[in-house]
């Protein structure tokens, strides 16, 4: 996705690679990388409260958050750490979420990034479930959101997003999250941040149930676009890195 904004724009030297690194290894390994010739450094799991400590500076998202996802290197020595994830899940819902209701499923690194965004974009109601519900309630104390209990009803709502690893692996949602394949058409949108090639199972089932859909692939280039721009001080050629991820 990546390397193909890189080409779409012209710049033809520059390289998008993977550097798998183990969490030991991360902070020498982050600290090489300018004088290596890099311009910044997206990161994942389980790297991304890593990124944020290492930084020089924070963008007040990712501080808020707590967790990184990209690293720029600026000149000078400086590190600046964003988190990219939380505005391309609000961009990427379909309507203004001033007011609105909002159901997060999830407690981990992606959860933090989400219920923070919505809460941030003006939904005057985001409460999120986690399986393990004290994690579930110590995210919504930080936050200052709701937490729903693991065994009490999830509420309908403009939107759900799901930002638990379930779906990777093709699990049921059905099965797996507190969710109703009768009342998924209760919901106004349903956002599923896990992405498989064939799409997951809860998008699947909540478009046939009529509902608004944002698949993880789309959330995964709008943070990926987010990035882009911050690496290259370019605009993101968002059709290329849309058509070179679902490809
Ligand atoms: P994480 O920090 O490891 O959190 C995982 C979450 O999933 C936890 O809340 C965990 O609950 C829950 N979970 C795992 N297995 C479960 C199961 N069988 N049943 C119920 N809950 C389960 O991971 P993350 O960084 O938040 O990422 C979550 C998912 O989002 C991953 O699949 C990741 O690939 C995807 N993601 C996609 C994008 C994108 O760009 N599309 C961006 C970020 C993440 P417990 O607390 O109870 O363990």
């Amino acid at each position: 996705m990546h390397n193909a904004a890189l080409r779409a724009i012209g710049l033809d030297d520059w390289r998008y690679q993977l550097l798998p690194v183990p969490p030991e290894l991360f902070s020498e390994t982050v600290r090489a990388l300018p004088d290596a010739g890099f311009r910044g450094t997206n990161v994942t799991i389980p790297h991304k409260t890593a990124a944020l400590e290492l930084a020089t500076a924070a963008t007040g998202r990712a501080a808020a958050i707590g967790a990184a996802n990209t690293l720029t290197f600026e000149p000078g020595g400086a590190i600046t750490a964003d988190n990219t994830d939380a505005p391309a899940i609000v961009a990427a819902v379909p309507f203004d979420l001033r007011g609105r209701a909002a159901v997060v499923l999830g407690a981990g690194g992606s959860a933090r990034a989400a219920a923070w965004a919505l809460a941030g974009a003006g939904a005057r109601d985001v409460r999120i479930w986690n399986r393990t519900g004290e994690r579930a309630r110590a995210l919504a104390t930080r936050l200052g959101v709701g937490a729903i209990e693991p065994g009490a009803a999830v509420p309908a709502a403009d939107v759900l997003v799901n930002c638990t690893a379930v779906g990777l692996h093709g699990e049921d949602p059905f099965e797996a999250l507190p969710l109703s394949r009768s009342r998924i058409g209760e919901y106004g949108c349903v956002v599923d941040l896990v992405y498989t090639p064939d799409g997951t199972r809860l998008i699947g089932a909540a478009a046939v149930a009529g509902v608004a859909t944002v698949d993880g692939l789309e959330i995964l280039v709008g943070q990926g676009a987010l990035s882009f721009e911050r690496f290259t001080g370019r605009p993101a050629p968002v059709q290329a890195m849309r058509a070179a991820a679902r490809a």
